[in-house]
């Protein structure tokens, strides 16, 4: 394993205080001074030997038990100082958490430094343009058209008030573009698939689309496809910013293409699997968050695998914080080969990614050994992309896989409003893949 990575001045203290702070005065981590080795080990040391911390644990100890002694959640809440987000989450659990804007706001504006177009036109007063779900973020009418000045929100512009995409109509999409025109964003932050699916209409439409200065993406994983269908339409910088409704912004896609870790606002333990199943490069982190004074995050299980950085080093230069080479993609993303090993999404975006002419797809393994893949594709030789799909899963996932492709007008999201583009239609449990030289048992301390 590598570990060039180098934090900046404050990391280590700040680590020590939030983690010294939780165990002593907030009272979720009570139980957890058990795992502790004490002060007279090294931080990491004393991070690596602590639990992670579950959405599960979120909602029981909701919301005084995150909060340090002496804060008054109610207090804060009338006061205006902090407020309560739902997250219906892209994973399985559905979490209410204490909202701190302030906080937010700053953790995004340090992200932006590790993206030198982000840092250079996002100034926190710039006019940006939102695509995503209204579960996600703006306001919700699935039976009326709200009129634009009804979607604003200060400097924000939210193109889209429908829960379901796949309902919408060709003049809410001419209506998307002509709002780009007139709002001219320098930024357009947008979930993937939903700007994905406004570029393959207007490829197919010939419609011409305003530029913005930068696309960021967010909410979901970003897949090849996606890629594919967007720069159809922008030829502007692109950037994936990562992070969570618990944890802030946590790593930024630099303009090189790497992930840059927001260490400033956040630490990142990096846990490897096991290296039959992507180790030790490839691994699930867990979050840790700073300078929020209203919720102490330790350890938190944001349920996300990633790629570290082989050489551990950037040509952009930034060399503060764990550096990615990618995102695997979500947990519950995850599936299996006929024989066992895990696949992550990226693993099979990259696959997939040959395939011509699709224009969304989703693979549900439904037993070991079955995968069904929903295909959307206007390609009028099926039992050709039949053939070429199957060939494509059987390599990845096996000879012996039995592969169903199944034709699709169209796919909806999930109930949160994110789309799923790979699942298993059973539990893996993850933790029994890390690699587990590198979690810290207290007693072998
Ligand atoms: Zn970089």
């Amino acid at each position: 394993m590598c570990h060039n990575w180098e934090f900046p001045p404050h990391y280590y203290s700040r680590s020590l205080e939030v983690l010294e702070k939780s165990l002593s005065q907030v009272p979720a981590y009570k139980s957890w001074h058990d795992f502790d080795p004490g002060p007279g080990y090294p931080v990491d040391m004393r991070y690596a030997a602590m639990p992670a911390l579950a959405k599960t644990e979120i909602r029981e100890n909701f919301p005084d038990g995150l909060v340090p002694a002496g804060r008054d959640v109610r207090r804060g809440l009338e006061s205006g100082e902090i407020g309560l987000a739902s997250t219906s989450g892209s994973s399985d659990i559905s979490v209410t958490n204490i909202w701190n804007q302030e906080w937010w706001d700053a953790s995004e504006q340090a992200s932006w430094k590790l993206n030198s177009c982000a840092s250079r036109i996002a100034t926190g007063t710039h006019p940006e343009v939102i695509l995503a779900s209204p579960l996600s973020v703006g306001f919700i009418s699935d039976d009326i058209d709200l009129p634009m000045k009804e979607r604003r929100l200060e400097r924000f512009l939210f193109l889209n008030e429908k829960t379901d995409p796949a309902k919408w109509s060709s003049e809410l999409m001419d209506r998307m573009i002509s709002e780009l025109e007139i709002f001219k964003p320098a930024v357009f932050e947008a979930n993937p698939s939903l700007l994905a699916k406004l570029c393959r209409y207007a490829a197919d439409h010939k419609r011409k689309v305003f530029q913005p200065g930068l696309i960021v993406y967010t909410y979901e994983y970003p897949t090849q496809l996606h890629y594919k269908q967007i720069r159809q339409i922008f030829n502007v910088p692109m950037t994936s910013s990562y992070g969570s409704t618990e944890t802030g912004y946590v790593f930024m896609q630099c303009e090189e293409g790497k992930f840059h870790q927001n260490s400033e606002f956040c630490r990142v333990d990096f846990q490897p699997l096991k290296s039959e199943h992507g180790g030790p490069f490839v691994g699930r982190i867990l979050v840790t968050t700073f300078n929020n004074p209203w919720c102490y995050m330790l350890r938190f299980d944001i349920r996300d695998l990633v790629r570290v950085d082989e050489e551990g080093k950037c040509s952009c230069g930034r060399n503060s914080g764990l550096i990615l080479s990618a995102i695997e993609g979500r947990a519950i993303s995850l599936t299996l080969t006929c024989e066992g090993r895990l696949v992550t999404l990226r693993e099979l975006d990259d696959a997939l990614s040959v395939l011509n002419s699709i224009d969304e797809y989703r693979l549900e393994q439904v037993s070991k050994k079955a995968y069904d893949l929903h295909l959307v594709s206007k390609r009028p030789d099926k039992s050709r992309l039949t053939e070429e799909a199957s060939q494509i899963l059987k390599e990845l996932y096996g000879e012996e896989a039995k592969v169903s492709v199944i034709y699709e007008d169209v796919l909806s999201p999930e109930d949160s409003g994110k789309y799923s583009i790979a699942k298993a239609l059973f539990p893996i449990n993850l933790e029994s893949y890390l690699d587990e030289r590198y979690i810290i048992k207290r007693n072998q301390l």
